[in-house]
């Protein structure tokens, strides 16, 4: 792949290439890489305690896949990509369709790169309704790009394509750089909303991170407290203490904070107690699971009593339905999102938008009635 980086196919430091000849079937090829990753399952034992490793494994089988070396060496590396990609511990074997996806990742990073020079790409939002008084507390700021050739690509798509490939610091400084544009011309059109805005990894990690988040609200004439930065579990996961760290300098400047995506990344009671967090997203896979399963709803019900008990506020994605926003709300769920109330949309639309369901959330007295769209 020519993303800025190592060329394809060349083992990278912790990469090793392995060449075994005379293999008479495919069969005898996985059975190898069975074997090999499992003895290095095993423990090593060092002088001062043991060392446990986990290896990832891209097999290309020759002349089958392809003949020439070159080739052989490239498509093993994408088969290794796609192991380490579904966890650790992992092989795959090369197929055409990592080549398809391969290609396709590939144009995504080139017609990106001309979108972001061409300022093509947009933000809609998502409103956040309260479960009380059923008023759009606040708006959840979300990629959109419809581009000449690919057409609709969906955030999480390019949003990887970024992040793998480096664009991700530009791509969200200008997400940043809208989003507090955006607020800004709300404020003065007298509508106080808060604005959530999602952190990649690599943004969240950049060392300058502190310091630009301060310049921005100042250039905006903005109130940190109207921004909220979503970082997924998984992120703040990843390295604890120093999420940790970083998230208590954010905090302590003012910024909101919520862990989005709650529930899939297998964090501690312990741990959520120690971040400075405002709020918890519970994850759009177990809003899904209300009406279809109990165990859904007692993990609900957990969470919810969970991040109460913290004093943290709760907030549900996705919900879709009258019956999950019935439960979500008997169970002192505190806010939600979804498409039972609103799409994401642009922002000429939401104003308009806004008054329109604050009026009818008033009128009825029920957060239920206030506007449903499709
Ligand atoms: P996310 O942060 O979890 O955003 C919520 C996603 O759920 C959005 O998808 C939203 O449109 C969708 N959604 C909201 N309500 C419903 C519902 O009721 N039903 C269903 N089926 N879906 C609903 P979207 O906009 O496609 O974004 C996907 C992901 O892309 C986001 O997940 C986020 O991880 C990433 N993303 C989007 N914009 C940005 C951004 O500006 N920066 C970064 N770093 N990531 C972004
Ligand atoms: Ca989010
Ligand atoms: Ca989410």
């Amino acid at each position: 792949m020519s993303y800025p980086g190592r060329p394809a196919g060349t083992p990278g430091g912790d990469e090793f290439l392995i060449l075994a000849t005379g293999l008479n079937t495919p069969e005898h090829a996985t059975s190898l890489v069975e074997n090999l990753l499992e003895t290095l399952k095993t423990p090593f034992i060092l002088t001062h305690g043991q060392l446990e490793i986990m290896a990832s494994a891209g097999l290309v089988i020759g002349p089958l896949d392809a003949t020439d070396g070159q080739t052989l060496m490239r498509y093993a590396d994408m088969a290794l990509h796609h192991a380490k990609d579904g966890g650790k511990g992992r092989y795959l074997r090369y197929s055409t369709q990592m080549s398809q996806s391969l290609d396709r990742r590939m144009k995504i990073y080139q017609r990106l790169r001309q979108a972001l020079k061409q300022n093509s790409l947009e933000l809609h939002y998502q409103p956040q309704i309260d479960m009380i008084n059923g008023g759009v507390v606040s708006v959840e700021a979300l990629l959109r790009w419809t581009d000449d050739e690919l057409g609709y690509v969906p955030a999480d798509q390019f949003v990887a394509v970024a992040e793998a490939s480096g664009l991700m610091d530009e791509l969200g400084l200008w997400v940043l750089e809208t989003a507090c544009q955006q607020l800004s011309q709300w404020q003065s059109q007298g509508l106080l909303l808060r604005m959530a805005v999602n952190l990649s990894a690599q943004q969240f990690n950049q060392p300058h991170l502190i310091q630009q988040m301060g310049e921005l609200i100042w250039r905006h004439g903005l109130r940190p407290d109207c921004l909220e930065l979503e970082l997924t579990e998984s992120q703040a996961m990843t390295n604890p203490e120093q999420a940790r760290v970083i998230m208590q300098r954010l905090s302590d400047l003012g910024f909101n904070l919520a862990i989005d995506d709650f529930g899939t990344g297998y964090s501690s009671l312990a741990y959520l107690q120690l971040l400075p967090i405002n709020r918890v997203k519970i994850d759009r896979s177990f809003v899904a699971r209300i009406e279809t399963s109990e165990e859904g709803k007692r993990l609900i019900r957990g969470i919810i009593g969970l991040a109460h008990s913290l004093e943290k506020e709760v907030v549900a994605e996705g919900v879709e339905t009258i019956q999950q926003l019935n439960f979500l709300q008997e169970f002192g769920c505190n806010a939600y999102q979804g498409w039972y109330f609103a799409k994401a949309m642009p922002a000429s639309d939401l104003v308009q938008f806004v008054k329109t369901s604050q009026y009818a959330a008033r009128r009825m007295g029920d957060p239920q009635a206030a506007i449903h769209i499709q």
